[in-house]
């Protein structure tokens, strides 16, 4: 079979279609052919490379993977990661807190091949839904929800700011946050993307330059119960201050550069919560599953292209030239 693969870390040149065996499912595990694979924006950090960090290459890229089921025909999605279901966090439910917790395409190989074998616990049923739209959310899904309800505990009638509302993350954070009873705001950087947070329940959005003087009338000089943060260096003190006294300000991310500064005085003083959050966990994957299935959460998706012009969909995201998810479709066996 054939699978695109990052063999150093690189520009879109790094980007290598090779020739592999067909993989054999061993017990509990099934052969899953590869349909589509949604981008996020760890597939761009995986391929440019991070100081500091170490990516087991070459890798095949791609976390969120749907497919068909070749023992059953069945449309199925792939949960984003592996973790090793014998320690004390994986027989807990916290697979999530798993030392040995991978994700697909960032830490094992993902989805850009012609087919996968992975644990049948791993599946997740499409039933009417667009396999295309599928691809574009388990991992920002899983992590959206993860950060809302099991971190920062969102409840009926909370205020949350949404930093970045357009985003993978964002456009679940706006839609998880109002499916608890919550009162959401956000933070875009274009009229188009601030649009696109209304129309998924923001009563506000805002650009990032506006929004500390905008949140502090719409909250009536409060702040707001939870802020979504995943941006880093660039929101990070606004994202700080705009959370009230009492307040939560949960972060998985650092897109714009991850060392920020911290007034102690500001943390003490107003009793915050800072709450680190990576991914999720089983349970929580298919607690997020369902409401899809239900239609109570709804993808975002710009655009789908073929597989083998990965790298011009890697572009597109290094641009920020998207509003919403790139998919790519299958096509690498021509
Ligand atoms: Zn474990």
């Amino acid at each position: 079979m054939r699978a695109l693969l990052i063999e150093r870390h690189g520009g879109a040149e790094v980007l290598a279609a090779v020739e592999r065996p067909l993989p054999e499912p061993g017990p509990g595990e099934v052969r899953v052919r590869v349909t589509h694979v949604g981008l996020n924006h760890l597939d761009v950090w995986v391929r440019k490379g991070v100081p500091g960090h170490h990516f087991p290459l070459p890798m095949v890229p791609g976390s969120d993977i749907v497919g068909v089921r070749e023992d059953t025909g069945e449309a199925v999605a792939v949960v984003p990661f592996v973790s090793c279901g014998v320690c004390d966090a994986c027989v807990s439910g916290r697979h999530d807190l798993c030392r040995a917790y991978r994700i697909r395409g960032e830490g094992m190989d993902g989805g850009c091949q012609e087919a996968v074998v992975v644990p049948e616990a791993s599946l997740l049923p499409l039933g009417a839904l667009d396999p295309a739209e599928a691809a574009s959310m388990p991992l920002a899904l899983l992590t959206a929800w993860h950060m809302l309800v099991t971190r920062a505990k969102v409840q009926v009638g909370d205020t949350v700011l949404v930093q970045a509302g357009a985003s993978g993350v964002g456009s679940f954070a706006i839609q998880i946050a109002r499916l608890f009873g919550a009162r959401v705001v956000a933070t875009a950087s274009t009229d188009e993307k601030r649009a696109l947070c209304r129309a998924l329940g923001a009563e506000e959005a805002w650009s990032y330059e506006e929004a500390p003087r905008a949140l502090w009338g719409w909250s009536g000089k409060r702040g707001v119960d939870i802020v979504v943060e995943h941006v880093g260096a660039a929101t990070w003190e606004a994202s700080v201050r705009a959370a009230k006294w009492g307040g939560t300000v949960v972060t998985c991310g650092a897109t714009s550069g991850h060392q920020v500064s911290l007034d102690l005085r500001g943390l003490f003083f107003k009793q915050l919560s800072l709450l680190g959050s990576t991914m999720g966990s089983m349970g929580e994957m298919r607690a997020a599953w369902a409401a899809v299935q239900r239609g109570q959460l709804r993808p975002v998706l710009d655009r789908v292209l073929p597989m083998s012009a990965l790298g011009e969909a890697h572009a597109l995201l290094e641009n920020r030239a998207v509003s919403g998810k790139v998919v790519v479709a299958q096509d690498l066996r021509r």
